[in-house]
């Protein structure tokens, strides 16, 4: 098994660059802002490639959540100097495998650890496919103003050039940033900081993936600075009626693909098996064909929710636009994606299941 970043050590050593990252980090303002060493900060660890390996070091391929996290975070220099880090490895997992019983216990543990008065701000590791997924359910279950960071990275921790490393550090250094309170679940990737409702994973391999495409990142980070943007309008949080208090699973929810040539198949295996609620990845604005329209129409008269949402990485799926939801039933997604309208879908789903109901809180969250 190799040693996480031990690569960019030997570089960092040899350069003299650490010297010269802690004379910066000394001379600069910005963490006098925060209370700088002394903020604790507890780590749920999940998993994902910020713990991979690589067969060989720098080589093509690697396993995620390989590596424990306190591997990764003693790797990082300097983080010791910012915040008293603890971590626990909640699980250890590609976030492939990410489920609904994974995110009942991380957000369970997650709200036992904002309760406890030794606990100032939460940095999550987790894989960045299902983070958007992740970091929304968080934001809409998790009652607490203090900072919640998730940090992901592209790279394995065996990577040349890993993104791990900064990553942690920017994240930690979100994390003890006054700016940080109330924000609600925050993921920070590549220099950017970007609001849970809002981020997307738009490229497969690239480490710039995370975009939040309507509006922009929560803010910046530069070698543990932070620029914050405008704080989020939309409910989370302290202000979310969604509670995972009693709930042992989630109502089952399916995405279903929309394409040219879309038949009713899946829609109806969707519902023969269970499905409480659909959420079609449409065309367009949320759009789908004749068979699809028609087969969804039959299901909301059955009592199933149905949103419309896009394929598309940007833009508004609007209500009764081409297709008419008023008379159909359904639920437009606005800016959700199909992952994010299928997490809120859930915890709406334990709630109600009156479509107008839905609409609204795809208006308010
Ligand atoms: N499959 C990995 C995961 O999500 C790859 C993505 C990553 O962590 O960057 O855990």
């Amino acid at each position: 098994m190799q040693k996480p970043i031990s690569l960019g050590r030997r570089i960092l050593r040899k350069s003299r660059l650490a010297g010269t990252v802690a004379a910066f980090l000394a001379s600069t303002s910005y963490l006098a802002l925060a209370d700088q060493g002394t903020t604790r900060i507890t780590v749920l660890a999940t998993g994902g490639t910020i713990a991979g390996a690589q067969a060989e070091e720098g080589g093509y391929g690697y396993k995620s959540g390989s590596f424990d996290i306190k591997d990764l975070i003693s790797a990082v220099p300097n983080l010791d100097k910012l915040a008293v880090i603890t971590g626990e490895q909640v699980v250890n997992i590609g976030s492939q495998d990410m489920n609904n019983e994974v995110w009942l216990t991380l957000a369970r543990r997650l709200a036992e650890v904002v309760a406890s008065p030794d606990t100032d701000a939460v940095l999550i590791t987790h894989g960045t496919d299902t983070m958007e997924e992740t970091s929304y359910f968080l934001s809409l279950v998790t009652k607490t103003d203090k900072p919640i960071i998730m940090v992901g990275s592209m790279r394995p921790a065996t990577a040349i050039s890993a993104d791990g490393p900064s990553n942690l550090f920017n994240g930690v250094s979100a994390a003890i940033n006054p700016g940080a309170v109330g924000r609600g679940v925050l993921v920070v990737l590549n220099d950017q900081i970007h609001y849970a409702r809002n981020v997307s994973k738009l490229n497969t391999t690239d480490v710039q993936t995370f975009q939040s495409g309507n509006r922009g990142p929560a803010g910046l980070t530069n070698t543990g600075a932070i620029t914050w943007f405008a704080m989020p309008e939309r409910k989370q949080g302290m202000s979310s009626e969604f509670s995972i208090d009693g709930l042992t699973e989630l109502p089952r929810v399916d995405i279903i693909y929309g394409h040219a040539g879309m038949n009713a198949d899946l829609i109806e295996a969707a519902i023969k098996l269970g499905a409480k609620g659909l959420v079609i990845a449409g065309v367009g604005d949320g759009n789908m064909t004749t068979p699809a329209l028609d087969a969804l129409s039959a299901a909301a008269k059955a009592g199933i929710v149905v949103v419309r949402s896009t394929r598309l990485p940007s833009g508004i799926v609007y209500r009764n636009n081409e297709v008419d939801d008023d008379a159909l039933g359904f639920v437009a997604s606005g800016e959700l994606n199909p992952a994010k309208s299928r997490v809120l879908l859930m915890l709406a789903l334990t709630k109600t299941s009156d479509p107008a109901t839905i609409q609204t809180m795809f208006t308010e969250y």
